[in-house]
């Protein structure tokens, strides 16, 4: 499960303090030197790495720590806090748009996990609010995702707007919200094409589509697994895209967990949401302490 070996090693390097009464300076430095190696090997971005430790062991060496009776519990704390900072504070909804509908847009390389998102986020919209989504398929590059979407909305009771393959992305759009509006659908969400990798097309045509539709808010979508690629994918996408949030995927599954640590403080924009496991219901809010208690065990 992903943090598992992050976990455990931030546990043996604070378990190390346990067993002393007072702490040192040098103490202190020492549990730093080996958080900051856990969180290195979590492949958590090394400047996100760098700033953590330094803040912590600032903290962790001033009187309250050093002359505490409980020190390691005083350090448990410290990082803990620090965690929840790195990752946001506080957990944040989606953006609404005040008249219908709210359109969001959903980009991430191929294999992120986008297609699947956008389908449990509006089976939990219909669930919680009632609402009555629609499903545009603009992924024209990958015949078996759109079906891939047809069979979600299928499943799911979720219309699904498309136009094939041989028409482009942004005339799907055109129409889809076109329909949309006769319909009064109140959300729509864009399923937009990934690639291998982020390359000048994908982002001009999503630019194009982002020009169109004036989405409320564009997702990025980015998988847990891929660690510091992740961050790195999140930051090319963020310099080009006004994405409004992030949505973690794959966090069930064997992950080094450094994502979900390093995206927000590297592009600055909240995880709104992580998703767990292929299912419709497993995705689910993000909420910064939750997750700094999981790292922490
Ligand atoms: P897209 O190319 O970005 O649209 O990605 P898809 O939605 O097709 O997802 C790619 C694969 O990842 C599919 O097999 C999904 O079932 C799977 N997937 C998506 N989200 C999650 C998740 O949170 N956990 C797990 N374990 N698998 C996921």
């Amino acid at each position: 499960m992903a943090f598992e070996s992050l976990t455990e090693r931030l546990q043996n390097a604070i378990g190390k303090l346990r067993r002393k009464g007072k702490i040192s300076e040098a103490d202190v430095k020492e549990v730093m030197r080996e958080i900051r190696l856990a969180f290195l090997e979590a492949d958590v971005n090394f400047g996100v790495v760098k700033d953590f430790v330094k803040t912590v062991r600032e903290r962790a060496i001033g009187a309250e720590v050093l002359e505490s009776l409980t020190p390691a519990q005083q350090i448990v704390k410290i990082v803990n806090e620090e965690l929840v900072k790195v990752m946001g504070e506080e957990a944040v909804s989606l953006n609404k748009s005040p008249k219908i509908p709210t359109i969001i847009m959903m980009v991430g390389l191929q294999g992120a996990g986008k297609t699947t998102t956008a389908s449990k986020l509006a089976v939990k919209l219909k669930k919680e609010q009632h609402a009555r989504p629609l499903m545009i398929a603009a992924d024209v590059y990958r015949p078996a995702a759109i079906e891939q979407l047809k069979t979600l909305g299928q499943d799911n009771d979720l219309p699904v707007f498309d136009m094939g393959t041989d028409v482009s992305p942004v005339k799907i759009v055109e129409e889809g919200l076109k329909v949309a509006q006769e319909n009064k659908n109140d959300y729509v969400f864009i399923d937009t094409a990934g690639r291998l990798q982020i390359d000048e097309k994908l982002m001009q045509e999503l630019a194009d589509i982002e020009k169109l539709a004036q989405p409320t808010e564009i997702l990025l979508t980015v998988d847990a697994m891929t660690g510091q690629n992740a961050t790195e994918v999140a930051q090319g996408f963020n310099e080009q895209l006004n994405i409004t949030g992030i949505v973690l995927t794959k966090l069930d599954g064997d992950t080094r967990g450094g994502a979900a640590l390093s995206i927000r403080a590297v592009t600055g924009k909240p995880i709104k949401f992580i998703g767990q496991g292929e299912k419709m219901n497993q995705l689910d809010t993000f909420y910064p302490d939750r997750m700094a208690s999981r790292i922490l065990g």
